[in-house]
């Protein structure tokens, strides 16, 4: 009987800062195709989960193992080239740019190696700019310039440009905060579209959208497993609604 394969396995993992563990023998699994999400109350360490999975933080101790590879030892960059993408709550959107050329920049070929911007205008990259364009409800914006884009457009554009280095991982914090109530319907059938190729571990706080889009929830607190499983049955556990209405 061989171990089932996860696309993601945490393991054991803890960071200490200055003796404080802000994520304490935390282990989990994201299976492939999977939409997870991270809720817990601030300071439960769910952005400490992320900064740790992308590279951005380093772990005491623990694993990390993403499509068998450990990343606990891994560079950022190194840990990019694996297949897992971040997207931070703050946009890195070049304004005065187009959604086209944000896009096209954002290829994986439109670095150069001394790491300035290059244009490419090769017919594959595109085509590939046109798919995430539609993907992201922006095909009819291509040539606008970002500036000009709505909140919720900005956010898809950055999920965009990191869709479009195919990420078999895709990682977002708060992706619907300041979202009109029609966008955020939008985002969750956006992330229904690209799970068909890759998963996404979410943070979170937006309850509704939560159960919208939740395939399996993890609640953190203090660092550690509150709970986990669907919304139904991480709402109704009474170590749950403890934490959460402080009874
Ligand atoms: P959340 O995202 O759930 O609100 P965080 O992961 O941001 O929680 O933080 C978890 C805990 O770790 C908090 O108490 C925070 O103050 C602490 N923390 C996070 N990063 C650092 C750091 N670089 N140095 C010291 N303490 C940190």
């Amino acid at each position: 009987h061989q171990p089932k394969e996860f696309l993601l396995a945490v393991e054991a993992l803890t960071v200490s800062f200055d003796g404080f563990k802000a994520v304490n023998d935390l282990s989990f699994y994201v299976d492939e195709n999977e939409i997870r999400v991270i809720i817990g109350p601030n300071g439960a360490g769910k952005t400490t989960v992320l900064d740790l999975i992308c590279g951005k933080t380093k772990a005491t101790s623990g694993s990390i193992q993403f499509r068998g590879k450990e990343l606990t030892r891994m560079k950022e960059n190194e840990i990019v080239k694996t297949g897992v993408g971040r997207k931070f709550q703050n946009p890195s959107i070049y304004d005065d740019l187009t959604v086209f050329e944000n896009l096209e920049i954002s290829y994986p070929r439109g670095r150069s190696v001394f790491g300035a911007l290059t244009f490419t205008r090769d017919s594959a990259v595109r085509d590939r700019v046109h798919e995430v364009a539609e993907m992201i409800f922006l095909k009819d914006k291509l040539n606008k310039s970002a500036d000009l884009l709505s909140h919720g457009q900005k956010q898809w554009l950055e999920i965009g440009m990191l869709l479009i280095q195919d990420p078999d991982l895709l990682m977002l914090d708060e992706p619907v905060a300041g979202m009109s109530v029609s966008e955020r319907a939008k985002t969750a059938e956006l992330l229904n579209r690209i799970i068909k190729n890759r998963s996404v571990l979410v943070i979170e706080h937006d309850m509704k959208f939560v159960e919208d889009i939740a395939h399996k929830v993890t609640v953190l607190h203090q660092g550690q497993i509150l709970s986990e499983g669907t919304m139904e049955k991480v709402q109704n556990d009474p170590k749950v609604i403890e934490v959460y209405l402080g009874h």
